[in-house]
């Protein structure tokens, strides 16, 4: 996961953008009736996702109890995320926030929506607050659902709270088949707590981050053998080698947790990958 800057827009001044162009005179007072709600709820999110306890925040299904969830689901669906609406730029802005516009989830495939980190239907106040509105690819938005966390160790990760590339946690191993595959599971820095260690595994098992990188660097392997096979019959095993942790530093100054950094690690450290387990017949 990548840690993002958080959105420079503000949950009250957002929402009242979204409700700028509200013409039922009932539904725009009791919108506008509850934007300090909305603002508080946002406040709360963010001393609570600083403390990683969202868990604490309580769920309510009536906000500032004047207007319905499916009321505030409507604020986003129809007057934020809908191309043209009044708040459509905020969510452009926040789309637009991630870098190589890749998800910062699984750091790897396009961003194609907002994910809300505690979900709508279930935080109905928190519906347009860009606090919790992530760049998601469509995958991860899919796997988060409307996961409601429990305790400590339930809540996601969040990019703009969380920084988890301080050390190396993600590491492959080397399968010996035919062809080569790789394996790739989280491996906890000591400095972590156990709550963190619990956020970090969940993240990659409900991502399915381990299956999405080994597709990945099957793919790379095919890209690379051939220069690994020429370059094993001219220097042998420790060519391949220096060639493999060459490209493992290059990987791991830009991306300390990329699966291509691990990829490389893991090809490199083996004998038998970098004695010929690259080659198709293994
Ligand atoms: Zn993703």
């Amino acid at each position: 996961m990548w840690t993002l800057n958080r959105p420079g827009h503000t949950a009250l001044a957002t929402f009242r953008t979204c409700i700028g162009r509200v013409r039922n005179p009932d539904l725009r007072a009791r919108l506008e009736g509850v934007a300090q709600a909305v603002a508080d709820a946002s406040v709360a999110f963010d001393a609570a996702a600083q403390r990683h306890a969202l868990h604490e925040i309580a769920r309510e299904a009536i906000v500032g109890g004047d207007v319905t969830t499916e009321e505030m689901e409507k604020v986003y669906t129809r007057r934020m995320a809908k191309k043209g609406a009044p708040g459509r730029d905020v969510y452009d802005d926040i789309i637009g926030s991630s870098p190589q516009g890749r998800c910062p989830l699984c750091a790897q495939r396009p961003v194609a929506t907002l994910d809300h980190h505690l979900p709508k239907a279930h935080y109905p106040a928190l519906a347009v607050a860009p606090l919790n509105l992530v760049p998601s690819c469509t995958d991860c938005n899919k796997a988060k659902l409307d996961a409601i966390p429990q305790s400590a160790a339930d809540v996601a990760l969040h990019p703009y709270y969380d920084d988890i590339n301080g050390q190396q946690w993600l590491v492959a191993k080397v399968i010996e088949t035919c062809p080569a595959a790789v394996r790739f599971r989280v491996v906890a820095p000591d400095i972590w707590d156990n709550v963190l260690v619990a956020r970090v595994q969940n993240h990659f098992r409900t991502l399915g981050l381990a299956g999405l990188y080994a597709s990945e660097a099957a793919e790379e392997l095919v890209n690379v053998r051939h220069q690994l096979v020429e370059m094993h019959a001219t220097g042998g095993m420790r060519t391949v080698r220096a060639e493999l942790r060459m490209r493992a530093a290059s990987c791991a100054a830009g991306r300390r947790n990329g699966w291509r950094t691990a990829t490389y690690r893991a090809w490199a450290d083996s004998d038998w990958f970098c004695d010929g387990g690259f080659a198709p017949e293994g």
